[in-house]
């Protein structure tokens, strides 16, 4: 892309990423309505990007732009799209932007769904890593794709996390595989319907010929309806029954060859067995062998604040699962687990109900509970006649679970609320869990 005036709306990483990709030979402008990271903010005025801080984007944009490139988050109907739509600027976002300035042959691995992205990317990364193929990995992991775009080189990898937002202005962008991990009514604040939402993960499978390959959960039937009529060879996992992959008798087994018995992958809970098996799919298109599988399957403990094993303190197990910001992944933790459990509860009230954890509550012997939402766990629980205390604060809570444990428990922070009641998200909730359980005593 030469030549071209762009105007980018939403800085955060993904618009410094695109901005710094584009500088080099096109006019810049990037917006936000917050101040950002200085040194960024620094590293973009050099470059000759045109930096505005505004609550009017709208009326900086006008024909003389030859394209916008939206942060995923903005939504569709922003006044600054509409605006750009109405121009006829096209609209694209930096997933689309990086796709465009890859001009070389690659494998593209990209992973949508509603649960269990970021763990089969993580995952289908680590088993290339591990059979020594050069990959990348990136999208809405964290990683913008346009900030290693430029790295990559012929038959490489790349495997991207690509949310829902992203693929609503996607246009060229094409993989050679695509994850469909499972599909379930989330997100729909952001889309007008169940049924958008649906159609716009479908895109993840757009531009595919039967030379392209889709990896569908074959147990999750909204993933099967949307895929009926997709153009992809379909390569199928499933919990129940025998597919391409499959987990039979306690272990998984790869077109009815045994990868592995569950008893030796590190990973917790058996939705891990579903991120597995569809990862296992995604590379066993490229012959990544068994050994590299298992080398991973054997060490890897998670990815950071799901289900992520802490330390052993005397035989107690402490997990941090920061990333539970809703009863539904609470519920998915405590079944991950056979031991009795301390469970630590709460923070930012948003009137949601515990209820919902009520049958998953067998294995809880205690409750620690803190923040906005603490009275209402100590009601909760007082209900279900289990032990229960609150705190002010998740240092508190975890000490009291640290003297209540006894051998072979668990101590889970696994709260089914969000953390801006006390964090600025739940990465430093997460890390604030970890610290305060390193300090506590060693192994
Ligand atoms: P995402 O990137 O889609 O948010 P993650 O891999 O980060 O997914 O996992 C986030 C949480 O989603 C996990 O802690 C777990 O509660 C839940 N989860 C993960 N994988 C699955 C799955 N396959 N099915 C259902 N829930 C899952």
């Amino acid at each position: 892309m030469k030549n071209k005036k762009v105007f980018i709306l939403g800085m955060a990483r993904s618009g410094f990423e695109a901005a710094k990709l584009l500088a080099k030979d096109n006019e810049v402008w990037i917006t936000d309505i917050k101040e950002q990271n200085e040194q960024d903010v620094r590293i973009l005025k050099e470059l000759g990007v045109k930096y505005i801080i505004t609550n009017n984007p709208t009326d900086l944009l006008d024909e003389s732009f030859d394209l916008l490139v939206k942060n995923p988050g903005i939504r569709k109907d922003h006044q600054t799209v509409e605006k750009a739509r109405n121009l006829q600027i096209p609209v694209i976002n930096e997933l689309e932007l990086a796709y465009q300035y890859l001009h070389v042959n690659t494998h593209i691995i990209g992973v949508t769904g509603s649960n269990g992205k970021t763990t089969t990317t993580t995952l289908i990364y680590k088993f290339l890593c591990a059979a020594e193929k050069s990959a990348f990995l990136g999208g809405n992991i964290g990683i913008p794709f346009c900030q290693f775009v430029l790295d990559v080189k012929e038959n490489d990898y790349i495997v991207l996390e690509v949310s829902d937002h992203q693929l609503c202005d996607v246009k060229d962008f094409k993989t050679s595989i695509s994850v469909l991990t499972n599909i379930y009514p989330v997100h729909l604040d952001f889309h007008d319907s169940y049924d958008q939402y649906k159609q716009m993960k479908k895109k993840i499978f757009a531009h595919h010929t039967k030379e392209d390959i889709a990896i569908i959960n074959k147990d999750n039937e909204e993933s099967l309806k949307i895929t009926n009529d997709i153009l992809s060879s379909k390569q199928y996992f499933s919990k129940n029954n025998v597919e391409d992959c499959y987990l039979e008798n306690d272990a998984i087994y790869y077109q009815k060859e045994k990868i592995i018995d569950t008893k030796d992958i590190l990973l917790k809970g058996s939705h891990n067995y579903e991120n597995i098996m569809a990862a296992i799919l995604a590379v066993k298109a490229y012959h990544v062998s068994n050994e590299a599988i298992k080398s991973v399957l054997t060490t890897f403990k998670g990815v950071e604040h799901r289900i992520e094993f802490v330390k052993n303190i005397k035989g107690i197990s402490y997990y941090n699962d920061s990333k539970a910001t809703n009863c539904e992944s609470t519920k998915i933790a405590l079944k991950s687990f056979q031991n009795p459990t301390l469970l630590i509860l709460g923070g930012l009230d948003r009137g949601h109900s515990f209820e919902d954890l009520k049958d998953s509550m067998q294995n809880v012997k205690y409750v620690a509970c803190y923040g906005e939402t603490k009275k209402r766990i100590e009601e909760y629980c007082k209900s279900m006649k289990i032990p229960c205390d609150s705190f002010e604060n998740l240092k508190e809570a975890t000490l009291m679970c640290y003297q209540k444990a006894e051998k072979n428990d668990v101590v889970l922070l696994s709260p089914a609320c969000a953390s801006w009641d006390q964090y600025d998200s739940f990465e430093t909730r997460g890390n604030e869990f970890k610290k305060i359980v390193g300090s506590l005593g060693e192994e």
